[in-house]
């Protein structure tokens, strides 16, 4: 099979936009002296500290390892729980894992596809009966779109659980007139520069906080449980200016000085990302009204980052129509894509003895969802056409 180089026609579910300011940036930092750790990492975790309101803000190689940074920060250890939604990436709960806790779900609003504040409820009712209430949570901004946040920092709050943000797509996201990452109800949250997020370093995440403890720990984490600050140290050595302690284990979860210069110029345009994808999010809504299909929530109190558009097929056959609708895109060069796979139906997850029927808001979203095309460079007539090729396959016959 020969490989053909991408027809102009096609359109992808996602495509990072990488310009001039872009490339000098990183240019810039191949020839100075720095490739990792350097000023450029400083820089830019000032930058979206200042974007997001938060106090602390740590660069890290990945959203997972700053979720994985998180839960250890919160002290997560084996034999404890921690709760996420089944609607996301795997990241949410296998950060957990990695922490050696036991992983449990709490199944989504149908509405906005998130962690519900109403599910989470009732499961903590009956986790303090039994004794095992979570130790943390992750609670996941599906698509851009906050969670109920408030109401899940109260619930929180009433037991003592650790709250964190998978703030993956939320970067440009507000709640209650704060960007999210602003920390005003939870302890931390975790932003993704993956190719396809908000804004992109390649790979690469960030952990903000307003808690110094936390703080400190995640940056203990991403290197090694090593400082340099001789105020950290068991031992500081005055006269051994080259010293470092080892004080923790950590892992290597740097991010890189060319990546950070990256992220720093990508920040420069965070806005205009996020008001052009609300743009055409708005334009969808209006060429995919009156089909049977659930367009994305919309809340007066919160605006999403439209990291996705995601639609789900209403009707009786939904499996079906929604495949037909993958298949339909597909034939005319359209990509779509599926958010998510409910994570505890994974292999992995269903061997560690979670079935079909777990979480039935998760699954049944899942059952009819499809991602629609939606990136910044995305012309309104490619969105048109997107919008034509769903009017035909989904109208009723
Ligand atoms: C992308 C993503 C992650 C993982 O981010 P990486 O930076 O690729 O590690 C975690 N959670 C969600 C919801 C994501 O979409």
């Amino acid at each position: 099979m020969t490989t053909l180089p991408a027809q102009s026609s096609e359109i992808p579910y996602a495509r990072q936009h990488i310009d001039a300011d872009d490339i000098a940036a990183v240019s810039a930092v191949l020839g100075s002296d720095w490739l990792t750790t350097g000023p450029n990492i400083d820089q830019f975790e000032q930058h979206v500290a200042a974007y997001c309101g938060a106090r602390f803000t740590i660069a890290v190689s990945s959203a997972t390892a700053g979720l994985h940074a998180a839960l250890h920060a919160a002290g997560v250890k084996p034999g404890d729980r921690v709760w996420t939604s089944p609607n996301s990436f795997v990241a949410s709960a296998n950060c957990a894992r990695y922490c050696g806790a036991t992983v449990d779900f709490v199944d989504i609003d149908p509405r906005t596809y998130n962690f519900s504040a109403r599910e989470f409820e009732r499961k903590l009712a009956r986790a303090k009966s039994t004794n095992t209430l979570p130790k943390a949570i992750v609670t996941v901004h599906f698509g851009g779109q906050p969670c109920e946040l408030q109401e899940l920092a109260a619930l929180a709050q009433q037991h003592g659980i650790f709250v964190i943000e998978d703030a993956s797509h939320a970067l440009g996201a507000t709640y209650a007139g704060s960007p999210i990452g602003a920390g005003r109800f939870s302890n931390a949250a975790v932003f993704s520069f993956q190719a396809t997020k908000s804004i992109t370093t390649g790979e690469g995440g960030m952990v903000a906080t307003n808690r110094e403890d936390v703080a400190k720990s995640v940056r203990l984490f991403r290197w090694h449980g090593i400082t340099r600050e001789p105020q950290h140290m068991i031992d500081p050595h005055a006269d051994e200016p080259w010293r470092y302690e080892q004080i923790s284990v950590g892992f290597n979860y740097l991010m890189t000085d060319i990546q950070a210069a990256l992220g720093t110029s990508q920040l420069a345009k965070l806005n205009a990302f996020v008001n052009r994808r609300a743009q055409l999010a708005a334009r969808y809504d209006q060429g995919l009204a009156g089909l049977p299909l659930q367009l994305p929530h919309r809340d007066a109190g919160s605006t999403s980052a439209w990291h996705l558009y995601p639609v789900q097929v209403l009707g009786n056959d939904r499996r079906t129509a929604r495949r037909n609708l993958y298949d339909a895109l597909l034939r005319e060069g359209v990509r779509s894509q599926v958010h998510y796979i409910p994570i505890h139906t994974q292999p992995y997850y269903r061997q560690l003895g979670f079935r079909d029927g777990d979480f039935p808001a998760a699954e049944h979203y899942y059952g009819g969802a499809l991602t629609l095309p939606l990136f910044f460079d995305m012309s309104e007539r490619d969105q048109d056409r997107v919008v034509e090729i769903v009017r035909a396959a989904v109208a009723p016959q």
